[in-house]
């Protein structure tokens, strides 16, 4: 199977690296010529609980000398998807699959504005990356990855995509709710993330105060109201999840925490702001939601 990656930052890099070193034919595609020329020169570097192994990767700024592909991965923030949605066309054949891994919500919506839902799959990983510098990232932490069609409906491919990446180590269920997944771990994102963006506390900060456990016991309530009513079924209990996440993560900044801390553009219209767009069309209100996303977008307007 012929993959491409669209967006070879911490996580394109890392799945990439790994199918790579599993046998698997693999191209990185990305926008930065540093790191491409880095990977191109020194191979993708991965960092491991202090190993370092070095893999000879296929890596490329131009999407257009890749030919053709059987699965094309799209790994760029939310923000840039419906640009390499739109740079992936020309690697579309007839049977090509497009999965997304990204987080947050909306991501099938852009897919399938430019390329045909019957060709699209989705899916959520737990597995975690960072980006190091140019070539080189670090593999920071392990967890179960998810594939599955829009749809729900078990099918041969979703089976042996699931089956390419377990191979590769990347441990892989090939899922009939793959929708409740996303929510499960956006839930997650959003009792988090914004939080510890605004705040510049580590994950298990959180924990510490009743103000950002009410904050996040509020924002994360908006977010399940709102699943529920599209229909999503909901595992345990999503604040506890949350709560134990922060717990596990303690000493981590999440993912919009570094963005903060670097000054870079946030995700956060696939998260929290996807909750409020969301509960608009349901005519629900999210007020907590709203007035989360509102500052982070405002204050990362000054970045
Ligand atoms: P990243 O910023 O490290 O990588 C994104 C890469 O996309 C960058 O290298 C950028 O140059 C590239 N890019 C932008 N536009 C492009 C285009 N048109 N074509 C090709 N490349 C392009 O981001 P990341 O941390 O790897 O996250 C990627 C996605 O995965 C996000 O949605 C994130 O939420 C999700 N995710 C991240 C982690 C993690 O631990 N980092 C874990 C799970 C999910």
């Amino acid at each position: 199977m012929k993959t491409v990656v669209m967006g070879a930052g911490a996580m394109g890099s890392l799945l990439g690296g790994l199918l790579t070193l599993s046998g698997e034919e693999v191209w990185l595609v990305d926008i930065w010529k540093e790191h491409i020329d880095a990977l191109r020169s020194n191979g993708l570097s991965i960092e491991d609980q202090g190993e370092i192994r070095t893999v000879r990767v296929n890596a490329t700024e131009e999407v257009t000398s890749v030919g053709k592909a059987d699965l094309v991965l799209f790994f760029v923030k939310t923000y840039h998807t419906e640009k390499a949605v739109s740079d992936a066309l020309v690697l579309q054949k007839e049977n090509t699959i497009f999965l997304t891994l990204q987080n947050g919500l909306g991501n099938e919506e852009v897919i399938c504005q430019q390329i045909d839902r019957k060709k699209v799959l989705l899916g959520v990983t737990n597995h975690g990356a960072t980006f190091l510098g140019p070539g080189r990232i670090r593999h920071a932490g392990r967890g179960k990855t998810s594939v599955g069609e829009l749809d729900g409906e078990m099918t041969d491919r979703v089976a042996q995509i699931a089956q390419v990446f377990r191979k590769a180590e990347i441990e892989t269920e090939a899922s009939v709710n793959i929708h409740d997944l996303i929510w499960a771990k956006l839930f997650v994102n959003i009792g988090m993330n914004a939080l510890t963006a605004l705040t510049g506390f580590k994950n298990g900060q959180l924990l510490h105060y009743p103000e950002t456990l009410r904050l996040m016991e509020a924002l994360v309530s908006e977010a399940v109201e709102v699943a529920k009513r599209k229909g999503i079924r909901i595992e345990g209990n999503p604040l506890e999840k949350v709560k134990a996440v922060a717990e596990a993560t303690r000493e981590n900044r999440s993912s919009m925490g570094q963005d903060f801390d670097y000054k870079r553009k946030t995700e956060i219209d696939a998260i929290n702001g996807a909750v409020v767009r969301e509960a608009e069309c349901l005519g629900i209100p999210a007020p907590f939601n709203r007035a989360i996303a509102d500052l982070v977008k405002a204050i990362e307007k000054n970045f």
